[in-house]
């Protein structure tokens, strides 16, 4: 399942998870560990292209699965709050847009998703190149999209619900920064793989979305 922020995903990649009985992988959460990972280093958006993926490079992060207590590590610490926060999602798009690191995170995911499928035949794999790069052999590809109003907007209610400060324009702001960055990189930019279902989720909650993934999946 792939797509930009704030179009619902991780909910309901989480939710069908749950249903189907399978694993779940949050492969954000994993670029995001490994941004932590380089701001812990005290790294910035003004560091060398060699420092962080160094930083990233020996950055220790293991990804649960389980979809009823997604869970990330970084050297053995939970870190599934602090990835969350201002400063991880202000340079993760910058981090996961070089090579060297994609090359590495999406080597783990492969190795995570070849295991699932191996024990569970199956699993729930959420990101922005999931179709495209990290399982172009997936037995469904979904693309979620929604306007940049209506994903700042849940954005900004998913900040505020988890305690952080979330005013309208400067989380659009972001949103639209984040979008930029991600469609416009040169490794694997944000797109939908030719064979994805594109739905767009401007008018559809997230039962609805559900009911047409369920559809999806019992096709
Ligand atoms: O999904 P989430 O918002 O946690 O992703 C954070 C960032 O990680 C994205 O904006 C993108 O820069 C990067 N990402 C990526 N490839 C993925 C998942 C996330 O480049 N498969």
């Amino acid at each position: 399942m792939d797509g930009p922020s704030g179009t619902g995903k991780s909910t309901v990649a989480r939710r069908l998870a749950r249903e189907c009985a399978v694993p779940y992988l949050d492969t954000g959460a994993m670029y995001r560990a490994a941004t932590l990972a380089v701001l812990r280093a005290g790294l910035g958006p003004d560091s060398s292209a060699r420092d962080v993926v160094l930083a990233a490079a020996q950055a220790r992060i293991e990804s649960g699965t389980d979809p009823a207590a997604p869970r990330i590590l970084l050297s053995g610490e939970d870190v599934e709050s602090e990835i969350r926060g201002a400063e991880v999602t202000g340079l993760v798009s910058a981090v996961s847009a070089h090579p060297e690191i994609r090359e590495l995170i999406v080597g783990r995911q492969q190795e995570l998703i070849a295991g699932a499928v191996a024990s569970d035949g199956g699993m729930v794999v959420e990101g922005r190149d999931i179709g495209t790069v990290v399982a172009p052999d997936a037995a469904l590809k979904v693309y979620l999209t929604a306007s940049d109003e209506i994903r700042a907007a849940r954005r900004g209610a998913q900040d505020r619900k988890a305690g952080r400060a979330a005013d309208a324009a400067t989380v659009l702001a972001a949103v639209r920064r984040r979008d930029h960055l991600d469609t416009t990189r040169t490794v694997s930019p944000l797109t939908a793989a030719a064979d994805a279902v594109v739905l767009d989720t401007d008018h559809l909650s997230v039962d609805a979305v559900l009911d047409e993934l369920r559809r999806l999946v019992g096709e």
